[in-house]
């Protein structure tokens, strides 16, 4: 089939080149020229592990390509993949569609034959009944169907998330639509994911629900953390205790910094100001966000009595600075806000990330990026290990100490308590 992705972001960029790997004709757009002409050059802009490879492999297949020219790359395609940024709108909670919007009016002139607009952004409810009205102002009727497919994929598993889905969501009545869809999917269905086919509106809701209740059982554990440090015990027993119940299952039960990314934060915002809308209290979730928000205030107020309560002219080094492991996403990282509360206190921080130097601390005081996991740990009095990439997990500190042996914070409990302590390290984490 021949697929145009609209915004070439993460979502895009992997939902297209698993496309074309499947053996589609796509063809990826994005208003941002450099980010295109860098495509082009087989430069990926975003740090995916396994995505460069199938950029460049299905590129020079001439099953891939790249434009910023959306009027032939929407007139030359059947099935058009909406994948622009919904983010939080400025000032309030609500998920700005303004890039969505835009992008719809300036398809409503470009459709010369029939046509599948697939909504790929995550988008409130009824943000595909908004669509269908302004494309059909063209005097389009009949030349569209607008479906809505959440996207389920997470970064830094993206592609693996894409080829081998749990579930494929297709949002759609027209049965036309949805058998196109199913057929563009069936390479993957025919390997175990599960097909739904659900109302639109039910497609929108099920990303939101889905992201909201991920976000919770994260908060949730992290709540139990609090407890068990108080009550000397171990929050992975209670993790796996409870995980173990195959109502609850495993996953998302790791207790540590607050949930962050370009996801759940955003989502969680935009249920409950579409649940406003509706006059709708969705009081759970709005108490998961409170709980998050709070979160890097709780891990900050441990650091400070780590460190005796002095952190002025403390040396607080972070390992791992984006909002989770295996991607370079800083957006709504808990970094954002412990780094600038304790550089305003008076700390030096160093810090070291396997995707490089962050633009969000330049302005910072006293926050410097170093190259090397040695030259980020040597010297510091305390180190955090904020992320949980496999580089940190066989970190032999001993070999970086110089005098002075500095405090471990794992937040991310990557460490056996007892190998760290033997070695004369002070360690803390998370829930004990
Ligand atoms: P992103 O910011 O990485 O990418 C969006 C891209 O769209 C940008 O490159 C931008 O330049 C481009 N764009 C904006 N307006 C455009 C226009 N008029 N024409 C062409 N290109 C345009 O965003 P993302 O992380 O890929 O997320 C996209 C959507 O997918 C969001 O709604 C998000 O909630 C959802 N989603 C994201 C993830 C994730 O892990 N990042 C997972 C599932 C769903």
């Amino acid at each position: 089939m021949k697929l145009c992705m609209i915004g070439t972001g993460y979502v895009g960029l992997v939902s297209g080149v698993c496309f074309a790997d499947l053996g589609n004709e796509v063809i990826c757009v994005d208003k941002n020229k450099d980010k295109i002409d860098s495509l082009k050059r087989g430069e990926i802009p975003i740090y995916e592990p396994g995505l460069s490879e199938l950029v460049i492999k299905n590129n020079r297949s001439k099953k891939l390509s790249f434009s910023t020219d959306l009027e032939k790359s929407v007139k030359n395609s059947d099935i058009i993949f909406i994948c622009v940024g919904t983010p939080t709108k400025k000032g309030g909670s609500s998920a700005d569609l303004s890039q969505l919007y835009k992008v719809s009016k300036e398809l409503s002139s470009l459709i010369n034959k029939f046509k599948i607009i697939v909504t790929k952004s995550t988008v409130p409810v009824t943000t595909g009944d908004e669509i269908e009205k302004i494309l059909s102002k063209k005097n389009n009727k009949k030349k569209f169907s607008v479906v809505s497919n959440p996207e389920f994929l997470r970064e830094g598993e993206a592609i693996r998330d894409f080829i081998y889905p749990d579930r494929i969501v297709i949002g759609t009545n027209d049965n036309k639509a949805g058998k196109i869809l199913k057929n563009l999917y069936n390479p993957l269905i025919s390997k175990g994911a599960s097909y739904l086919q659900t109302s639109r509106r039910s497609a929108e809701l099920i990303k939101y629900a889905s992201n909201a209740f991920l976000a919770t059982k994260i908060t949730f554990i992290n709540e139990i953390a609090n407890l068990c440090e108080k009550t000397a015990i171990n929050v992975e027993d209670i993790a796996i205790g409870m995980g173990l119940d195959k109502r609850i299952g495993s996953r998302f039960l790791r207790a540590g910094p607050a949930y962050g990314g370009s996801c759940f934060p955003k989502d969680t915002r935009a249920i409950i100001s579409t649940a406003d809308k509706f006059n709708t209290n969705l009081s759970v979730i709005k108490s998961v966000i409170k709980s998050n928000e709070n979160r890097s205030k709780i891990l900050l107020d441990r650091v400070y009595k780590i460190l005796n309560r002095k952190i002025k002219n403390k040396k607080i080094t972070f390992l791992g600075v984006t909002f989770k492991a295996n991607t370079d996403d800083m957006r709504d990282s808990s970094t954002l806000k412990m780094i600038p509360w304790l550089s305003k206190k008076g700390a030096i921080i160093k810090y070291f990330d396997p995707t490089g130097h962050k633009k969000e601390f330049f302005k910072l005081k006293n926050v410097i990026n170093k190259k090397t996991i040695k030259e980020a740990v040597q010297g510091s009095d305390l180190v955090i290990i904020h992320t949980e990439w496999n580089d940190f997990k066989s970190i032999n500190f001993k070999n970086y100490v110089k005098g002075k042996k500095f405090i471990i914070f794992d937040m991310r409990k990557i460490y056996s308590s007892t190998k760290i302590k033997e070695q004369g390290f002070k360690y803390y984490t998370i829930g004990n």
